[in-house]
Order: structure tokens, then C-alpha cells, then sequence
């Protein structure tokens, strides 16, 4: 559930406290407490991920089919029976074309936040090396386009990044390549650190 809950999922009755924050509220705004069955009614994030690949100095991006000319890390919400790696390594593949094992993921940053009025996500964030993926690139059913660049490259673009990615990430893809770059460094010295 990403939106405030308005009625209580287990009952059905209407979740006093929501509209009247002083009345059956238990913590301000993560959980509610049910008037009628007295259960506790959640108000969690939504888990979501990225990948950061690698190819030497270039990091890919994919310019979103939602906003055409901003650029984000090719990234989504986690679905349902999905392990977070999972979910990265699909929508990785749906948005660029390149597939790759979940399990040859490394894990290099997590965050909260919130991208749109009262909708909160945690993002778990991989990184993992061109080479490590199969596949041609190509922009995918969620992309308008995808391409590697060297931080300098697109900053002296016409491109933007997208208010979400500056929001998880910075302005900075030089501070996103040294991360995910040192996550794989420290994972090839030693692999069960992922
Ligand atoms: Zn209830």
C-alpha cells in the first residue's frame, strides 16, 4: 500500500484518524488503528530498485517514456513474489534490453522517498559491469532511448536527469559511477560481499 489507507483492509470499515489525525492514530502517519475489528492498518512504502551498469567510465541511462528528454537509472517497483534483485534485474531488461542473472547484481546504495504526494518508496540499488549482461542494447517498451555516458558526456548534453533519479541520486553521476564502481571493486575481492 503507497497511499494513505482510507479503509481498513481486513474489515472493510473506514480508518478513523486518517482525515483526523488526533483520533485512533497510533503513530503518526505509518499506522492507523481500526476503530472496528482494533486491528493495525499499515501505511507502508513501496519497494523499488535500480541498476547501475558499468562499461569502463559509462553508466547506462534511459531517457522515461514519461517525461521525454529527462534520464533516470533504468529502474521500477518491485512485483509481487519478486526478490528485489529480481525486479531490477526485469526492468532492467525491459527498459534496455540487457539481461543478467539477479544473483550477479551487487548491491551499492538503498534510499527512501517520497516522488509523489503521500506515495513513499524504499529503492535498493545494483550495480553490475556491462559484461556481466547479455544481449543488445536498445531502448525497451518503458524507454524512449538508452545510452551510455561518461558523467562529462552527459553534462555537456542537452539532457537532464529526471527530478526522481536527482531526488535518489544527486546531480552528480560522477558520486553514482564512483559508488557503484568501488561496490563491484570490493565484491570481485570478495564475492560474498554482494
Ligand atoms: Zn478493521
Amino acid at each position: 500500500m503507497n497511499q494513505p489507507p482510507k479503509f481498513c483492509p481486513y474489515c472493510g470499515a473506514p480508518v478513523v484518524g486518517v482525515d483526523s489525525p488526533m483520533l485512533g492514530e497510533v503513530e503518526t502517519p505509518m499506522v492507523y488503528r481500526c476503530d472496528s475489528c482494533d486491528d493495525y492498518v499499515f501505511y507502508n512504502p513501496t519497494p523499488g530498485g535500480s541498476a547501475a551498469v558499468l562499461d569502463g567510465d559509462r553508466l547506462l541511462l534511459v531517457e522515461d517514456f514519461r517525461s521525454p528528454g529527462e534520464w533516470k537509472l533504468p529502474s521500477g517497483r518491485v512485483e509481487l513474489g519478486e526478490s528485489p534483485r529480481e525486479g531490477v534485474a526485469r526492468e532492467l531488461e525491459e527498459e534496455t534490453g540487457l539481461a543478467v542473472d539477479p544473483e550477479d547484481l551487487t548491491y551499492f546504495y538503498d534510499e527512501a522517498g517520497e516522488p509523489a504526494p503521500e506515495q513513499y518508496m524504499v529503492g535498493i540499488n545494483y550495480a553490475v559491469r556491462r559484461e556481466q549482461t547479455g544481449g543488445c542494447l536498445r531502448a525497451g517498451s518503458d524507454a524512449i532511448d538508452a545510452q551510455f555516458f561518461t558523467p562529462e558526456e552527459f553534462a555537456t548534453s542537452e539532457h537532464s536527469l529526471k527530478h526522481t533519479h536527482v531526488d535518489r541520486f544527486g546531480d552528480s553521476l560522477e558520486w553514482l559511477v564512483d559508488e557503484a564502481r568501488a561496490a563491484l571493486e570490493r565484491a570481485q575481492d570478495d564475492p560474498d560481499d554482494r
